[in-house]
């Protein structure tokens, strides 16, 4: 039948309408900023940086590898390298970002950036009122307003940072096991070395053969 369509269209439209007055379920919109919905699980805006412990700049899981400033699609990551290192949670010396900014008015929240992250340092945040009026300033995250804690972290996802800190674990214990197995191998070698020594102090000292006379 001709224009069936639009006759079920909006006898949909009309059921939605009349009953988000007695159903909540129907209401299609909030009257938000006073009303919000929930977000999703797995919902990403723009991205942040993980820190460990108390002191964002210590904790900083960075280590300014720069890949995801090479695979960022619109190239709105820009790293510094520092000179020096700091150790990491695997008691590793590793360089850190002197600068690590974000031009979030470039970002395209693709989340490519967190994907290639070796060292899960880069996730997702879900905070979407960044309006202002300062284009350039305001829309360019520096580290110190990327930085966030990883108990923030596991607030926000939850089962995400779960299976992340599961990583550093397994990745800290391979790293402790490795210390610890070369201690115990030098522990080992010295002993021995120690013994031979001894030996060799302790053993009668070798005589001479006569002289054969000519
Ligand atoms: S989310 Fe995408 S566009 Fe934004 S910084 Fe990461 S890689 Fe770049
Ligand atoms: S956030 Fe990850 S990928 Fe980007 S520089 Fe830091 S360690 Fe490397």
């Amino acid at each position: 039948m001709l224009g069936e369509q639009i006759i079920k269209g909006m006898a949909v439209t009309a059921k939605n309408f009349f009953g988000s007055y007695v159903s909540k379920e129907r209401l299609t919109t909030v009257q938000y900023p006073e009303e919000r919905l929930e977000q999703k699980a797995n919902t990403r805006q723009f991205p942040f940086l993980v820190y460990d412990g108390d002191d964002w700049e210590k904790g900083l899981r960075c280590v300014a590898c720069q890949i995801c400033e090479k695979e960022c699609p619109p190239k709105c990551i820009y790293i510094v390298k520092s000179k020096d290192k700091k150790l990491d949670y695997k008691g590793q010396a590793q360089l850190y970002p002197v600068t690590f900014d974000i031009d979030i008015s470039v970002c395209m929240s693709c989340q490519i950036c967190v994907e290639v992250c070796p060292f899960e340092s880069i996730k997702m945040d879900t905070k979407f009122e960044l309006s202002t009026a300062d284009r350039f300033a305001g829309l360019l995250l520096t580290k110190d307003k990327l930085a966030k804690s990883n108990s923030y972290y596991q607030k926000l996802h939850p089962q995400d940072a779960a299976e992340s800190d599961a990583v550093i674990a397994a990745e800290k214990a391979k790293a402790e096991a490795k210390v610890k197995a070369a201690a115990e191998a030098k522990a080992k070698a010295d002993a021995e070395a120690k013994a031979k020594a001894a030996a060799a102090a302790t053993a009668p000292p070798s005589i001479p053969p006569p002289a054969t006379a000519k």
